[in-house]
């Protein structure tokens, strides 16, 4: 895709940092203009350049309030984006490109049941679906995390805080709701979806969640 296609590079400034769990941080940026922006950036996916230089990751906005965005950011051992979170300071300026203009997410929102499957790089994703979803929506949502953390979930869908996936149980879900949809929040899950049965894949939409058709 090409940068014309996207907002253009500004610099931001770290305002705040906290921790949502062990594995997962939460930044705050202060973005040095919201011109030409839309109103609410929440679930957007944008590049970040932590050092200003070529080395960039995409993170998705967890949030956003006039000219300040946050960034849930999954702590990796030894990734440099991950350590440039762990010790950045308040006050830091880093580069951020994007959002793209256009808003694409891979799902239907007026889904009756969804079953949501992610690592802690898709949580801020996982909480703009469960915002935008039917609140009557049902279905599950295993979040592979150590710990139990706060999940915004206006919806009916239970969520499941899962040290590591268990296959056999997701399978059980796809067998009984098969006519669900399912999101996979992360590239190293991916190989789950080879292990589903292939009727069970025709009846169900599998999409990994930055892809966009
Ligand atoms: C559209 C899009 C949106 C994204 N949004 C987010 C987001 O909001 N929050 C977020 O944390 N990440 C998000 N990611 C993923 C993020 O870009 C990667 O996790 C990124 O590679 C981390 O960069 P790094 O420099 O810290 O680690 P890298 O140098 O890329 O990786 C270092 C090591 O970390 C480990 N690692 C990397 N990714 C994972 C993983 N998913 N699970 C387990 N171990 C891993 C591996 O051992 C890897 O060798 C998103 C990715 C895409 C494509």
């Amino acid at each position: 895709m090409s940068d014309d296609k996207r907002y253009p590079k500004r610099s931001a400034v770290v305002l705040k940092k906290e921790m949502v769990c062990s594995e997962l941080m939460r930044i705050f940026l202060q973005l040095e203009s919201v011109y030409e922006l839309p109103s609410d950036l929440h679930g957007r996916h944008i590049k970040l350049f932590p050092f200003r230089d070529e080395y960039k990751k995409s993170y998705t906005i967890s949030s956003h309030n006039e000219d300040v965005i946050s960034l849930d950011i999954m702590l990796h051992l030894n990734g440099r984006a991950s350590v440039w979170a762990k010790d950045s300071a308040l006050g830091d300026l880093v580069d951020i490109l994007g959002p793209k203009k256009e808003i694409k997410v891979p799902l239907d929102f007026n889904a009756k049941e969804v079953l949501l499957v992610s690592d802690l790089t898709g949580f801020s994703t996982m909480e703009y679906i469960l915002s935008k979803l039917d609140p009557a929506c049902r279905g599950d949502l295993f979040l592979i995390c150590n710990t139990h953390i706060e999940v915004n979930n206006p919806t009916k869908v239970k969520i499941h805080f899962v040290s590591e996936l268990d296959y056999d149980v997701i399978l059980k879900k796809l067998k009984v709701d098969i006519h669900g949809h399912i999101i996979l929040g992360s590239d190293q899950i991916k190989s789950f979806v080879q292990k589903i049965d292939r009727k069970f894949l025709d009846n169900i939409n599998v999409k990994a969640y930055w892809k966009t058709k």
